[in-house]
């Protein structure tokens, strides 16, 4: 039996009645009301008015491989038939799942063998935190517990995801961070670098992890986690020294990396995984969004060689886990996702083609009057709104110029994001150049229409 149709008006009422959104004000809404999605093709959407958008954002960061993929849903469909569910706790396992985790092994670095699956990227985080604090209970070294973050990361909205991350409007609702977690500075420069050019200023922000490893004291400090270009901060590409002084002071002081791809993760750097791109030997990457594409829910934890062979040889059981750890349908998904990003080369495509030209298009964006820098690592860029280029005044109203643009975009067919006056993009990997020259010279449109 099939649901009843509803008008766009209707669906608004109930949705007005009935449904709270997350990071939504929902007196925002309006009398126009919420947005109603209703299909999508390739990098296109469709709302319930029959406009055509095109999605800059691939969804959160997430639809990888584009909307519409049959494949993925004739993969769930199979799966769903042959075994919808099966837990895997408890000495079981589904075939999609020991064949996801494998196949993730393989792609990820060489050192990185081990896969515990979430259910999406917050879950992950919180496994995170228990498992760098397992770790070192087992290392002997309980003591080790405290986790340093960053100011303006992003890792989830969970309680531990919260805290980890460094978003002060997340702290102030509910008591967060919780204790143990500590943060530092980010590697912001052009909003905070101050007179330090950009190689001095990287270094320095590094530095604080030195810092607040001797003021936590050494035998207190479990892990560092960090995304390799922060996303929701507002697509923060760190300066080139940054990455090569964090990997020296992790070294010296034997903590755990933790580089969060939720984000980065499958192909958006133009490589499998963001600590590819910067060469690093992470101990623990969580992941979720690419992974299935978004087509459905599903995260997990890759762990490195020192951490599951300690948790695997010396741990005994790990009393963590979800109920949707594994989930064999979500795992026929990634893997058919993962088929198809192998099979059509699309992190080369990334690579050799969609990034070079998405970062050369928005580099020519800079010469109009609010743009202040235009940065952008692969298929993330950004570009920071002002008032005043030479002197990086900023709007009096912080977010003010940011909200508008980002309102102009979808009047004119287009989702960017509006982080503060940072306006950001992360479309779908399988963009085409021909789709780049439109959302390229759709933002000037509507950079035209802010000023
Ligand atoms: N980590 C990073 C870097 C993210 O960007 C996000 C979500 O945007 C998360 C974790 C949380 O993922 P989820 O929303 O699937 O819980």
């Amino acid at each position: 039996m099939s649901q009843p149709t509803h008008t766009t008006a209707e669906l608004r009422a109930l949705d007005h009645a009935h449904y709270l959104h997350p990071f939504t004000d929902h007196k925002d809404l309006g009398s126009r009301g919420t947005r109603i999605i209703e299909r999508a093709e390739g990098v296109y959407l469709w709302d319930s008015e029959g406009q055509k958008i095109l999605d800059g954002m691939a969804g959160l960061w997430c639809v990888n491989i584009g909307y519409g993929r049959r494949e993925l849903a004739d993969a769930a469909y199979k799966q769903m038939l042959e075994l919808p569910y099966y837990n895997s706790f408890f000495q079981c396992a589904n075939p999609p799942a020991v064949k996801l985790a494998a196949a993730i092994a393989e792609i990820a670095p060489a050192h990185m063998n081990h896969v515990f699956f979430t259910g999406s990227g917050s879950e992950s985080n919180d496994t995170v935190l228990r498992m760098v604090r397992r770790y070192w209970d087992l290392k002997g070294k309980p003591t080790r517990k405290t986790v340093i973050g960053r100011i303006n990361g992003y890792h989830g909205s969970t309680v531990a995801g919260a805290s980890l991350g460094g978003m002060a409007p997340m702290h102030e609702q509910g008591d967060l961070p919780i204790p143990g977690i500590v943060h530092i500075p980010q590697p912001y420069w052009y909003g905070e670098g101050g007179d330090m050019s950009e190689e001095e200023f990287g270094l320095w922000a590094a530095r604080q992890l030195e810092e607040k490893i001797q003021q936590v004291g050494e035998e207190n400090v479990a892990a560092f986690i960090a995304e390799p270009i922060q996303g929701a901060g507002g697509v923060i590409v760190p300066p080139s020294t940054y990455w090569p002084e964090i990997k020296r002071i992790v070294d010296k002081y034997q903590i755990l990396l933790v580089v969060d791809e939720v984000i980065c993760g499958f192909g958006r750097t133009g490589e499998w995984f963001g600590s590819q791109y910067y060469d690093l030997k992470p101990d623990l990457m969580p992941i979720a969004k690419g992974m299935t594409s978004g087509y459905l829910p599903m995260g997990g934890v890759i762990v490195g060689d020192r951490v599951a062979r300690t948790m695997i040889d010396e741990g005994g059981e790990f009393f963590h886990g979800y109920t949707y750890s594994g989930h064999p349908v979500a795992a026929a998904v990634g893997l058919e996702n993962l088929r198809i990003l192998r099979e059509e080369k699309i992190v080369e495509y990334v690579k050799q083609e969609a990034a070079p030209y998405l970062q050369s298009k928005i580099a020519e964006l800079a010469d109009h009057r609010l743009v202040g820098e235009v940065r952008g690592v692969g298929l993330l860029g950004a570009l920071e709104l002002v008032k005043n280029k030479a002197t990086r005044v900023r709007f009096v109203e912080k977010g003010t110029a940011g909200t508008l643009c980002r309102d102009i975009c979808v009047r004119n067919g287009l989702v960017m994001r509006a982080v503060g006056d940072t306006m950001i993009m992360s479309p779908p990997l399988v963009i085409r150049p021909s789709e780049i020259d439109e959302l390229v010279n759709t933002i000037r449109q509507c950079l035209d229409q802010t000023a």
